[in-house]
């Protein structure tokens, strides 16, 4: 009988005990946790503060006794590890002040990722608060009961950060988020993360972008340009791997400290593994080192070393880093590299506009999909979406043709179930595969939202080719001229041909037509991708 210690029982740590217990009934397995609970729904405890997850016991997904009884585990809560012995093969367990020394045959590290903390004058004179764990769930809702705050900085616009805001402010809160960066949800590019501002703005959280907190001062948060009051901060500025111990014990780290393992998930030391958030992880995509902090990657691991130490044959095939958001009504997801994490490399970007659902059944609602690809070899990088509903199937599917090795182009032969109220006969999924065989085939040219200025600056003449009533009602670029597309054979005459013609309409579709009629007859033009309705949110 072998000892199997894990340091960290959640995500990364419960998924390993339980799948080795099934596989293996003989062994001994050990969880310390430093916390009082095990198993519990870190990604639960946002909703818990609206009251949308209404109980608290909810939020612990698997009972201890169930743990005990179905799969023979040892718990140990409030038992912190406070030093791994490699050369002794033991962890030094502390408990009620109390240290103890715990052997090991094998040693599974999930300790997780902690909150960054602000390192700015003054912190430690407003009630600040970070959440990571249910003991943080209650000292935030405790302090709200009993001080019945009314304004709240949230610090960092990321998941965790813009999930709290929003439960926040349905708690009826004056919410206020400040980011360093230049846009909310930085996992998306900055045209797709306009919607997201767009969506907080309009439900009443006052946003605050490219803002660097740099002291507090009597409950006043000061900015080089701006001052805020605020009753309390909640503080989600990003996570750094939890990896003291391993750090200690002489474990190889890398980036941000995330521990270095193998595919096998083994570390620099024998016998002693590691998985989850603390972990640094090869990028599916680029085969590069990289940090990310996600759940399902971290459930996944923990089964999978589970598999490698029974004799399967597993060996880990890197994360993509697929992520989704809800805000209020709109969703947000991604999957793989965005533009920022592409820098230099060649890629080429399509932006898509259609609906969840065929437009003539009652509830059809609108979804912007971007698309990144290889030009040359066709390979998906990335895919970011928007909207009320479909994000999450749309992304998905996405996050599984990379992951199959799929060509954006092979987006037009896959087969989804379509009827009226579930669907498109041409699914925007598979418009990403038509589109982008258009691009590569030079069928359609075309340009991006943020070449717009210097497009206006060098000369080139915009057609908006949508209704005279949408312009009216939406906008349109300065200086266009609008010539419905439908009218466009008749108004020729109005279009030079010296110059560089760029037409746009709302999402991209009518100007590709445009751009059809106007090509064979000598004109010089582009279609604006993601036309207007991508080029207004970030203006
Ligand atoms: P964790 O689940 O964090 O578990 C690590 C555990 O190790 C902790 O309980 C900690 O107390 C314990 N520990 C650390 N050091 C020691 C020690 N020395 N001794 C004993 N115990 C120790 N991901 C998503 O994909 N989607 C989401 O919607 C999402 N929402 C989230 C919302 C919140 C508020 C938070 C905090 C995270 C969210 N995440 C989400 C991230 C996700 O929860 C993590 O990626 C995942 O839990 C990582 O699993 P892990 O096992 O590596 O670490």
């Amino acid at each position: 009988m072998k000892k199997i210690v894990v340091i960290g029982g959640v995500a990364g740590g419960m998924s390993f005990a339980t799948r080795y217990r099934r596989l293996n009934q003989a062994d001994e397995i050990t969880i310390f946790e430093k916390g009082p609970f095990v198993s519990f729904a870190n990604c639960g405890l946002p909703y818990y503060i609206s009251g949308e997850i209404d109980s608290r016991d909810k939020l612990l997904v698997a009972k201890d006794t169930m743990l005990i009884d179905r799969f023979n585990l040892i718990i140990k809560q409030n038992h912190e590890v406070v030093k791994i012995e490699p050369k002794k093969k033991q962890v030094i367990v502390k408990n009620n002040g109390v240290e103890s020394a715990y052997p090991y045959d094998k040693l599974v590290i999930s300790t997780g990722a902690k909150p960054i903390i602000p390192q700015v004058k003054g912190m430690d004179t407003i009630p600040y608060f970070t959440l990571r764990n249910i003991p943080d769930l209650d000292y935030i809702m405790d302090f709200i009961h009993t001080n019945n705050p009314k304004k709240v900085a949230i610090i960092g616009a990321g998941f965790i950060g813009l999930e709290v805001a929003e439960n926040l402010k349905k708690l009826g809160l004056h919410v206020s988020i400040i980011e360093r960066a230049n846009q909310v949800l930085t996992p998306l590019d900055y045209e797709m993360s306009q919607f997201a501002r767009l969506e907080l703005e309009k439900q009443g959280i006052d946003v605050y972008t490219s803002k660097d907190l740099l002291e507090i001062e009597d409950n006043k948060l000061i900015f080089d340009d701006l001052k805020l009051d605020a009753d309390f901060i909640i503080s989600s500025i990003g996570v750094v791997p939890e990896s003291n111990l391993a750090v200690e014990a002489g474990i190889k780290v890398g980036m941000r400290n995330g521990i270095k393992v193998d595919e096998y998930f083994e570390t620099s030391i024998k016998d002693i593994y590691a998985v989850g958030d603390a972990i640094i992880v090869k990028n599916f995509i680029t085969n590069e080192d990289t940090l990310i902090p996600l759940a399902s990657p971290a459930n996944r691991q923990g089964r999978q070393l589970a598999d490698i130490l029974n004799g399967l044959d597993v060996k880990y095939q890197g994360t993509l880093g697929t992520s989704i958001v809800r805000l209020f009504d709109q969703t947000f997801a991604s999957t793989g590299l965005n533009e920022k994490q592409l820098g230099n490399r060649a890629y080429e970007v399509i932006h898509l506009l259609a609906n969840d659902h065929a437009g003539y059944y009652p509830g059809a609602t609108s979804i912007n999909l971007k698309v990144i690809f290889d030009p040359k070899t066709q390979k998906i990088l990335g895919a970011q979406a928007v909207g009320k509903k479909g994000v999450d199937k749309r992304i998905d599917i996405i996050a599984t043709a990379i992951k199959s090795g799929l060509k954006v182009t092979e987006l037009q032969e896959l087969e989804f179930t379509y009827a009226p109220p579930f669907g498109s006969a041409k699914d925007i999924v598979n418009l990403a595969g038509y589109v982008s065989q258009n691009v590569i085939l030079g069928l359609s040219k075309t340009v991006q939202w943020h070449q717009v200025d210097a497009l206006i600056e060098e000369g080139a003449f915009f057609v908006d080719v949508r209704n005279t009533s949408e312009v009216r009602s939406l906008g349109k670029i300065k200086g266009a001229l609008n010539i419905p597309i439908d009218d466009l054979r008749s108004r020729l005459d109005e279009i030079p041909k010296d110059k560089k013609i760029v037409l746009y309409c709302q999402s991209g579709t009518r100007s590709y037509n445009a751009e059809q009629i106007l090509r064979p007859l000598g004109y010089d033009c582009y279609n604006l991708d993601g036309s207007y309705s991508i080029y207004s949110k970030t203006q």
